[in-house]
């Protein structure tokens, strides 16, 4: 069975790159039918942040991705959490010390230390490998007796892999191919550290396995790490799953990985929900309280390096989970784009019906819309929601509906308006009294109004615009003036006379 497995660290909020790798490992299990699995891979006490496990699991189920195991949602292989699982790492461990594929290593960081200078004053760089390991402390260069005494007196240490010397590994990956790797090039990495707590690759590789896990999907970056996996899957004596490693989220310009602060930079944010962090207080902007909808979110993200059948761009998760393949997705790196990223949320805000639109309106946090009645909204909406990429678009740029203007824009002022204007627009205001208030009436009454003063449409349609927005901007004059009404529009056009 395909069993996938999200393993985020809590080591601060889910930024887009971990957001997308999350959807891939769910979007591929689901479409094999699978489970997707999450798990917290919180060995590194020392990284830890408070309040980012609860940050991944929120983010996911804002996206929809729903996991079918999870700290949360429980599950066979539980607990889903390793820092409550040392016992299963200690009945391995013990295992791969008794067939030593693994060596107990007591060096102090001191000690530590000074061979690296050594090494450095010869210009060389120090590694933990198969070339120095003889000379230092540890299980392997100690006699049994000296072993035994040093952990009797409960000195510090660390457990090691001990990497074969000069093998070549084959690695597979499903999205790049076939490489190898030597062993030499490979140092002799930390399994177990002296607190008792697994480290990474040793947890991951045991919980992999014990959750039956059939397919690693997961950045890149963990790409140098293969070849240790394979070997610590064959030293256990285990199956190993299949790997898939997902390229980088490359900057807009191309060029480098996506950082927080290129998303200050070019203002967009690179978390999904706004994320307080617990040491400086700092809230770095999520895509939430940004306004996207989640499923814009996650269709932008998709394609961040994936390219689904026809070059289809709009996808519900549905159709995506149908749709996708890894052999599709992208060996290099996909460059994050934040007008493609609004694009997609317009798309997804004009498929929604006016009814769903005004919901999300009233839950635009700091406006208030309550002196205003949903029939009026609703008119507002059906204007404006073609035109906008968020929600609060539809206020913030039609503030006129809600206020009438208190003051206009300095250039429009000088554009559209003067004495003879302000005596046209009067009389315009009193022909006015007879009109309809329907679109294609007033474009008609304009028309009659300007003709009727031997003017072109523009210079009155120009300052018109201007006394009911306050601004040469917005949607067509006979539109606005539909929903603000015969008295408002008139009020209006006196109030900017005066
Ligand atoms: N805990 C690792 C991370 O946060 C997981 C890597 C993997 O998926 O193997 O990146």
């Amino acid at each position: 069975k395909v069993r996938v497995r999200f393993a985020p660290s809590p080591t601060g909020p889910l930024h887009l790159g971990g957001v997308r790798t999350a959807l891939y490992d769910y979007l591929f299990a689901k479409n094999k039918g699978g489970d997707f699995v999450l798990r917290i891979e919180d060995t590194d006490t020392a990284r830890y942040v408070e309040g980012a496990e609860e940050y991944i699991m929120e983010a996911l189920e804002w996206c929809g991705i729903i996991p079918d195991e999870s700290p949360k949602h429980g599950g066979p292989f539980a607990p889903y959490r390793q820092s409550e699982r040392r016992d299963i790492y200690d009945k391995h461990l013990a295992e791969l010390l008794k067939t030593d594929y693994a060596y107990l290593a007591f060096d102090t960081p001191e000690e530590l230390d000074e061979v690296r200078n050594e090494f450095e004053k010869n210009g060389e760089v120090f590694a933990y490998n198969n070339m120095t390991r003889n000379r230092l402390k540890n299980s392997l260069t100690l006699s049994k007796e000296e072993v035994q005494k040093l952990t009797d007196e409960k000195v510090p240490y660390v457990v090691r892999f001990k990497m074969p010397v000069d093998r070549v590994l084959n690695l597979e990956d499903i999205i790049r191919g076939k490489s190898s790797v030597n062993t030499n090039t490979l140092d002799d990495k930390v399994l177990v550290k002296n607190d008792g707590m697994p480290t990474y690759h040793f947890a991951n590789i045991v919980d992999d396995h014990e959750m039956e896990i059939s397919h690693v999907i997961r950045g890149e970056e963990w790409l140098p790490s293969l070849g240790l996996h394979y070997l610590l899957y064959e030293a256990m004596g285990w199956e190993k799953p299949e790997f898939a490693h997902l390229s980088l989220i490359l900057k807009p310009e191309g060029k480098g990985k996506l950082s927080k602060r290129d998303g200050d930079k070019f203002g967009f944010p690179v978390f999904p929900l706004n994320f307080k962090d617990p040491e400086t207080g700092n809230i770095s902007k999520g895509y939430r309280e940004e306004g996207y909808l989640p499923q814009a979110f996650i269709n932008m993200v998709a394609l961040l390096g994936w390219s689904p059948a026809n070059d289809r761009e709009v996808l519900t998760l549905e159709e995506m989970i149908t749709e996708f393949d890894l052999h599709k997705v992208h060996k290099a790196g996909a460059r994050f784009n934040k007008e493609k990223a609004e694009w997609f949320n317009s798309e997804y805000l004009r498929s929604k019906s006016d009814e769903e639109v005004l919901e999300l309106l009233k839950n635009v946090e700091g406006i208030n819309l309550t002196n205003s009645s949903d029939v009026h909204l609703l008119k507002i909406i059906s204007l404006m929601k073609e035109r906008a990429v968020f929600a609060k678009d539809i206020y913030n740029d039609g503030k006129f509906f809600f206020e009438a203007p208190t003051q206009y824009d300095e250039k429009a002022v000088k554009k559209a308006w003067n004495e003879t204007v302000a005596e046209v627009m009067i009389e315009f205001s009193l022909k006015l009294q007879d009109s309809i208030f329907e679109p294609e009436a007033l474009k008609q009454d304009i028309h009659d109004f300007a003709e009727s003063k031997g003017l072109g449409m523009g210079k009155v349609m120009m300052p018109l615009r201007l006394t009911l927005v306050g601004e040469l901007k917005g949607p067509d004059v006979p539109d606005i003036m539909q929903i603000l009404g015969k008295e408002e529009t008139i009020a209006r056009i006196k109030n900017a006379v005066n």
